[in-house]
């Protein structure tokens, strides 16, 4: 009889619940999650290849400041063999990423006409060398990411960062010299805003195989101001803000040279290319 008393009630609350309950409702599209910057840099991104660091970790080390020699590369002229890109008068090799292109040209330099856009070589190149030197906004404005920021793209895909980390700290695989996002320059050797600056780049294509296999990643040299920066630094894939860079069949094998615009008035002169005649890949 109690038996029978009990199965009642659970029957009359089951009954009851259900009278209650809500329809489910249908299922809301999610907005994405806003990127957690934490600090300097960012904690939500993907982890890199080594398993030690996100991408733009904040707690990644910093490398130290080296003082660079005051007067190195400062307007050197250009080797007898080399393409001379940029001579302080026209932007004739140039393109815009809306045809002809906004920079601004006087006196011996070219400065960014923030937010008209990146700029790149009519030309394009595989394994080369390239010197540029380029100078940050001489009053400093902004923090981190937001000061001074440009960068030169090799291939177009590929960027070394430009920022002005003259006393101004960031994370680490975004500073000046960077391979953005991926890998840090061995030392921070920024000249004081104004100054003029100069990159040293010696960079080798990715190689691919047959269906677009990668045989060996592109790689890089870099010295800023005569300090070496990376050392035949292998690039994961082309760079990206907050990406796990990789290779896919889209990824070309030689492009074009650009500047971005990262809406600061950075300045350039005194840019020149060589050729450097392609090895095979072992
Ligand atoms: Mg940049």
């Amino acid at each position: 009889m109690k038996k029978h008393l009990f199965n009642s009630i659970v029957l009359a609350v089951a009954v009851l619940a259900g009278c209650m309950s809500k329809p489910t409702p249908a299922p809301q599209p999610k907005a994405p999650p806003a990127p957690q910057h934490t600090g300097l840099g960012y904690t939500d991104t993907p982890m890199l290849p080594s398993g030690k660091w996100h991408v733009h970790d904040p707690a990644r080390p910093i490398p130290p400041v080296v003082t660079p020699g005051a007067t190195f590369s400062d307007a050197a002229p250009p080797p007898s063999d080399a393409i001379v890109l940029f001579d302080g008068q026209d932007l004739s090799h140039w393109l815009g990423d809306k045809g002809k292109p906004q920079w601004r040209v006087q006196d011996g330099y070219m400065e960014i006409v923030p937010h008209s856009g990146y700029i790149h070589t009519r030309e394009q190149f595989g394994d080369c060398q390239l010197h540029l030197e380029w100078a940050e906004p001489a009053v400093a404005a902004g923090d981190s990411q937001d000061r001074g920021n440009s960068g030169v793209f090799l291939q177009g895909i590929y960027e070394v960062q430009i920022l002005d980390n003259y006393d101004n700290p960031t994370y680490a695989d975004g500073l000046c010299g960077g391979l953005y996002g991926q890998s840090p320059p061995l030392a921070n050797a920024c000249k004081k805003p104004g100054e003029w600056q100069s990159y040293d780049i010696v960079f080798q294509t990715a190689r691919f195989g047959e269906d677009h296999k990668l045989i060996r990643p592109a790689s890089v040299t870099v010295f800023q101001n005569g300090v070496l920066l990376h050392h035949k630094q292998a690039l994961l894939g082309p760079t990206g803000w907050r990406i796990l860079a990789n290779y896919n069949k889209q990824t070309p094998a030689r492009g074009p040279i650009a500047l971005q615009d990262h809406g600061n008035p950075v300045r350039f002169r005194n840019i020149w290319i060589r050729n450097i005649a392609e090895e095979e890949a072992p």
